[in-house]
Formats: C-alpha cells, structure tokens, sequence
C-alpha cells in the first residue's frame, strides 16, 4: 500500500487535489494545464488521490486548508486587502503543500520529486524545502482552474546538476507559482544562486511570499497577468543551463 506523502502511514483517504470548498466557489467552466506531469482535460475539477492517511487529512492538513480560506478566498475574488508577514507564510505553507500533493499524482515520472525528508519537515515543523520560493500573480481572466509543472535541469557553474522543480497554479484571479531546487552546492555556495529566467517583466507582475520579507503587501497589484504558460515556463532555459553564482554584496 502507498504510503502517506507526509508520515510513515498508509495512504488511506483520498485527498481533493483541488480543494473542494475551491473549486464549489469558482465553478470553473474549464479545468486546465497538467497535474504532476499528467494532463487534465480528461477530468472534471474534482481529481482525487489516494496520497495521504486519515490522520494527516482531517489533522494538520485540515488545519492549513481552514486557515487559508478566508485569505485564498478573497485572493482568488480580486478582493481589496492587506497581507502581512504572518499571512504570507500560511499562503506559502499551503502553495508548497499543494505542490507536493500535485507533484505526487504522477510518482511513476518522478517519484514525487520531493523527498521525504522535506514532505515530513513540512507536517512536523511547518518547514519549506531549502531553496524554495513562492510568489503571487493576479490573473486577467476569471472562472478557471488550472496547474501546470515543469522539471528543469540545471549544471552548476561549481560543479555538479541541480534539478529543480516548478508548479504554477491557477484559480480564479489568482495565480500562485512554487519553484524548489534540489542543488548539489554547499549551504554557502547555495546561498548565491540565482534562479536563471526567461527575459520578462516579473517583478512588475508578482510578488514574492516567500522568502518572506517583513514587509505587508496590497493586494491586488496594479498588473494582471494574461497568460499562464509564459509565466509557468519562466525556469525552463533548455536543460542543463548553466546557474550563474550571484555576485557576492
Ligand atoms: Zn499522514
């Protein structure tokens, strides 16, 4: 039997890929994109996994979901507010625990591509991967449902490939994006990376949640994003691109 993506139990209950209270709110008229690799066209919005036990799914997961839909919700709404630091790292959590369920639907790919070491941290200390980001988009179009994930392989200008992982999500005006790197390189060579990307305007169109800053940020941003694929194969440079370290400040 499957083991639970987040403990040593069985994976015994069936966990909503989207969450339900998500998808009974937008009513999409169409789901798009690829779960964990694998097209979704053939579904309808309610996809379900055998990824997770009893315990995990109405405990801490039950948790995070109920914590997030207030703040989701109106993100998600084009609703007018404010999210501070504390606020930016419940949607962080959420967006990382969305990504390894999604990153778990097609395990034969990649084997669910997080560890499980960084899916346990996750449950036990509310913990993100190490070199992991998220960021937060307010898409031009409403009314849809949609992921789609990449795996990109990068050669490390020290030496060594780092493979590194990015899941863009989508429901309704809100688009939320997570990329992690598994790298090769020491804490301090790691502390240097910089995330090669395609040539685009990002920084006028998204904001970064995580790492956090202490800094609380106005929701919507003044830019709408139109499109979800530029934006969700920003990492992907041809495989093996060379990772540039970033000039020391
Ligand atoms: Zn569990």
């Amino acid at each position: 039997m499957r083991q639970c993506l987040f403990c040593d139990n069985s994976a015994n209950t069936r966990e909503d890929i989207w969450p339900k209270w998500m998808v009974d709110r937008l009513r999409p008229s169409r789901v798009r994109g690829f779960i964990g690799g694998d097209q979704v066209r053939t579904h309808g919005p309610y996809v379900k996994s055998l990824c997770v036990c009893n315990t995990c799914n109405n405990g801490w997961m039950s948790d995070l979901e109920r914590a997030n839909v207030p703040l989701i919700g109106c993100l998600m709404q084009d609703l007018v507010l404010s999210l501070d630091p504390s606020q930016k790292s419940a949607i962080s959590l959420w967006a990382v625990k969305t990504t390894m369920t999604f990153a778990s639907v097609n395990r034969r790919k990649h084997n669910g591509w997080f560890t499980r070491d960084e899916r346990h941290q996750l449950r036990c200390l509310s913990l993100l991967p190490t070199l992991t980001f998220v960021w937060l988009g307010r898409f031009g179009g409403t009314g849809v449902i949609g992921s789609t994930s990449h795996t990109i392989k990068y050669e490390m200008s020290t030496g060594g490939i780092a493979h590194g992982y990015a899941c863009t999500f989508l429901a309704g005006r809100l688009l939320l994006q997570v990329f992690t790197l598994h790298s090769p390189g020491s804490d301090e060579q790691n502390q240097r990376i910089a995330i090669p990307l395609i040539d685009g305007d990002w920084e006028r169109f998204l904001v970064q949640i995580y790492p956090a800053t202490s800094t609380t940020i106005q929701w919507p941003p003044q830019d709408s994003i139109s499109g979800i694929d530029s934006l969700a194969s920003r990492f992907s440079m041809g495989t093996e691109k060379p990772i540039p370290p970033r000039a020391k400040p």
